[in-house]
């Protein structure tokens, strides 16, 4: 008899463990996560900067953050893991009217939408939260307390967890190379045979038959959905993270500060100083080298903001880059493959996948189950490329 399993999910980062973790705790437990890596988390998820955050300027981004940072607060409780959620707040600093009022009106959007605690603030507000900042040209900003970082590796460990102790399995070290089609329905994966005896599991992979297959394979996804015949527009990006030595100067607690002024994203983490920047020039590719070029580009800009930055050493080999997997509208893609009755994606997450882990398990498992979800996932079906019906994102970083 060969293996089955009622949902195989493909790929066992954050979002592929937040997926069987949902469908696990609502009792479908016949769940199998087959990840080509040995371990788990060495795609994306490893590679995140952690911020979790609601101030967005799309409903459907604030509304799976507000449902995402309930349940990082309260992910103790669900999994026996800590998610390390540290509320220190995203702030936004503008230095001209067009992005203060940019801002209010996100602002105005998020309130509606249910995010009642971000607040404007004035220049003298921002000084207080980092006084280290040169903030002249700053004329205010945007603060929300509740949004913060997570370590991704413990949130995805704790999905993985959980998920195992209600029965869902995984393979590890175990790539799927196909999707068994038949009909317009899915049937089965293929993958790889070899004799990865992990965690007491059987020592050779074949084929699983199953009836439900989702893509959670990250930045690989479009890949993996051309293995059912669909075409993904999702594209890898890379994305470089500066990680600095000890940091003494700025402050043991404050936000993810985002320099509207030239894109510059930096936060504490631990002793050392997180900075990240969105580079213009870099293009499409698996690529996944630090390199000194993007190191001489953040540290100018960071310079300006924070001139003791000039005098904090930086060792390029804690330093690290990975692969954002890019949406054409920068939302991602939840929901039914067209035409394949079975196959499911969560894909696209374009930088966001982290903070929206909770959320985009909770869509996919209700999808899979057939359903009401807490929000209406229609808008981030596949076919909005196709037909047009694009959800633009303003506020990526
Ligand atoms: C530098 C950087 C900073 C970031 N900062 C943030 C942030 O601050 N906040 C935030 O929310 N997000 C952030 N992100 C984005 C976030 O990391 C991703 O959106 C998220 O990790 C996606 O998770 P995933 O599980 O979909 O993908 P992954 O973690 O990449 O997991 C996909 C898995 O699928 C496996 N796989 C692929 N193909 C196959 C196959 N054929 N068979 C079996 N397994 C397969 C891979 O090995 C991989 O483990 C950042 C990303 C980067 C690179």
């Amino acid at each position: 008899m060969g293996e089955t399993a009622d949902v195989v999910i493909i790929g066992g980062g954050i979002v592929g463990s937040s997926i069987a973790y949902h469908l696990a705790e609502s009792g479908c437990a016949d769940v199998l996560i087959i990840e080509r890596e040995e371990k788990q988390g060495l795609g994306s998820t490893s590679k995140s900067m952690g911020g979790v955050r609601a101030q967005f300027a799309t409903p459907i981004n604030i509304q799976m953050s507000i449902y995402s940072i309930d349940f990082f607060s309260r992910f103790e409780e669900a999994t026996g893991q800590t998610a390390d959620y540290r509320s220190h707040g995203y702030l936004f600093c503008a230095t001209t009217e067009a992005r203060l009022k940019y801002l209010r009106e996100n602002q105005e959007k998020q309130r509606a939408f249910g995010l009642k605690n971000a607040e404007m603030v004035s220049r003298e507000d921002i000084v207080k939260m980092v006084p280290q900042m040169i903030a002249d040209d700053i004329i205010g900003g945007a603060y929300c307390p509740t949004d913060g970082f997570v370590d991704p590796y413990s949130v995805m460990a704790g999905f993985s967890k959980r998920a195992r102790e209600l029965g869902a399995r995984i393979w590890l070290g175990c790539a799927v190379t196909g999707v068994k089609v038949e009909n317009g329905a899915v049937t089965g994966v293929k993958t790889t045979r070899g004799d990865v005896a992990t965690r007491g599991d059987v020592a050779t992979r074949g084929d699983v038959a199953t009836r439900n297959v989702v893509n959670a394979a990250g930045p690989w996804a479009a890949g993996v959905a051309q293995m059912a015949g669909v075409e993904m527009p999702v594209s890898p990006l890379r994305r470089q993270i500066i990680k600095t030595q000890r940091c003494d100067f700025l402050p043991a607690k404050f936000p993810m500060v985002i320099d509207m002024s030239t894109g510059l994203v930096f936060r504490r983490e631990g002793e050392a100083i997180l900075m990240a920047w969105a580079d213009e020039e870099e293009t499409y590719g698996f690529k996944t080298a630090f390199t000194h070029d993007y190191l001489e580009k953040v540290l100018t800009r960071a310079v300006v903001r924070v001139p003791q930055f000039e005098d904090l050493p930086v060792n390029p080999k804690q330093c690290w880059a990975g692969l954002y997997e890019v949406s054409p509208d920068h939302h991602a893609i939840i929901g039914p493959a067209p035409g394949v009755k079975g196959m499911f994606f969560a894909n696209g997450f374009s930088g966001h996948g982290v903070m929206h882990s909770p959320a985009s398990g909770r869509i996919t498992a209700d999808l899979i189950l057939q359903r009401e979800s807490f929000i209406d996932p229609s808008p981030l079906g596949i076919e909005r490329f196709a037909e047009g019906r694009l959800l633009e994102e303003t506020a990526v970083f």
